[in-house]
Order: structure tokens, then C-alpha cells, then sequence
């Protein structure tokens, strides 16, 4: 059974190496991104830049490769105070969580994602999240996943799939899937298009691609590529 696939798209290196996992599996992928005041328009303007690349530089996906949405979800940047969308220090909190932490945000994005796949005829969701990561987002675990899957599947009356294949890998695992998905090139791709630094910042380009270098967004990208070099 061929299956049509809705990609929660962001612009960054996960959510690239999904789509990239995507197109290697499914019939027809479409992405949707979500605009909720970010501080860094760079974010969506990333996952342009490598849309337009995964087309012109790897013709055996194109053809897979549907539509593009972008939702406008202001109503997130109303009921939350956090680093993404307000110019606040990054900081751990008490409850162990960063302070870029939104509360639900990714049950949210996944009903909406939900929403507009049975618009649209697509069977599966696919989203980049991971239990491995260091920060520990509660809606990302896989039991998250598990339970949103069977509430959206019995709310919407239609079987949704939700496929999370980085949720037990770490960064230098991720570097290594690009490279089986898409060699050389969807590597050097992620690299240069890919936007992950929670400053926003593209000035300097390090091995690893752009950012600051020290925001905890950067040095988790950073040490996955060294580990996947020396591995
Ligand atoms: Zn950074």
C-alpha cells in the first residue's frame, strides 16, 4: 500500500533528514511549517531554500515532492513566553526544561498537521522528534506519539500514522542517516541550507554548517557532526 506522507517541516537539520527519509518511502510527500512569531524568520525562510535545493539537486525525489504549507498559528505566541518568540535569555529552568520550551506545542502542531493531511488524502505524519535529544520536550517521547496517534486516528474516524524516524538516534546518528538517504550531497545540503541555531545567527559558516557555535541548539549539531566524522 503506497502511503502519502505530510511532513512537519521546519527548515532544520532533523526535520530536513525526515523529509529526506520521506521521499525515499513514500509515494507523494507534502510539508507544512508552522508560523507562530518566531524570533528568526531565518527559520522559514531555511526551509525554502532547501525545498527549492532537495528539487533541483535530487531529480528522483521531485517528482515526489508535492505542496508546501505554511500555517500561521499566532494564537501560540499569545499564550506563551518563551526565548523562541520574545527576546529572553536562554536559560534551564527549574522544571529541567529549557526556557524555549511551549508548553503542548507539538500536540498542537500535530492536530493541526492532522487536520490538514485528511484535507489533503495523506495517510502519515512524519516528524523529527527524539527522546534522545538533550532537552527532553515531554510532547516529543515516543509515548506522546503513540497516544497521539490513536487519539487523531479515533477523532478523525481515518487511520494516521505518525513515522518518527530519528526518535532513537542521537545528532551523529542523524548526520550518518543523511548521508545513507541522499550521500554526499543531502549531507553537504544540510550543511549549507539547514538552519538550527536558536540566536538566528549566519555569519559564520563552520564545518558543520551556520550558527553561533554556542547556543545549546549549535553545540548539540556541532558535536553530533564531530562524533559522526570520528565514528
Ligand atoms: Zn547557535
Amino acid at each position: 500500500m503506497p502511503r502519502h506522507a505530510l511532513v512537519l517541516f521546519s527548515g532544520g537539520q532533523d526535520s530536513t533528514t525526515c523529509l529526506a527519509h520521506a521521499l525515499t518511502r513514500y509515494e507523494r510527500v507534502e510539508t507544512v511549517a508552522f508560523d507562530y512569531g518566531q524570533r528568526h524568520r531565518i527559520e522559514l525562510d531555511a526551509r525554502l531554500q532547501v525545498l527549492g535545493a532537495l528539487r533541483a539537486q535530487f531529480p528522483q525525489w521531485a517528482g515526489r515532492l508535492g505542496e508546501d504549507h505554511l500555517l500561521a498559528v499566532p494564537v501560540l505566541g499569545e499564550i506563551s513566553d518563551t526565548a523562541l518568540t520574545r527576546d529572553v535569555a536562554l536559560q534551564m529552568q527549574e522544571s529541567g526544561l529549557p526556557n524555549t520550551f511551549v508548553p503542548g506545542r507539538n500536540l498542537l502542531f500535530l492536530t493541526l498537521a492532522a487536520a490538514l493531511a485528511y484535507r489533503r488524502g495523506l495517510d502519515v505524519l512524519v516528524t523529527g522528534v527524539c527522546e534522545t535529544d538533550f532537552s527532553g520536550y515531554p510532547d516529543c517521547r515516543d509515548d506522546t506519539m503513540k497516544a497521539m496517534q490513536i487519539a487523531l486516528s479515533l477523532g478523525m474516524d481515518r487511520r494516521i500514522l505518525i513515522d518518527t524516524p530519528l526518535m532513537w538516534i542521537d545528532k551523529a546518528a542523524t548526520w550518518q542517516l543523511a548521508e545513507s538517504l541522499g550521500g554526499p550531497a543531502l549531507v553537504e545540503l544540510v550543511v549549507e541550507h539547514t538552519h538550527t541555531c536558536y540566536l538566528g545567527e549566519r555569519g559564520m559558516r563552520h564545518d558543520w554548517g551556520y550558527g553561533c557555535g554556542s547556543c545549546p541548539a549549535c553545540v548539540l549539531r556541532a558535536r553530533g557532526w564531530m562524533n559522526w566524522r570520528a565514528g
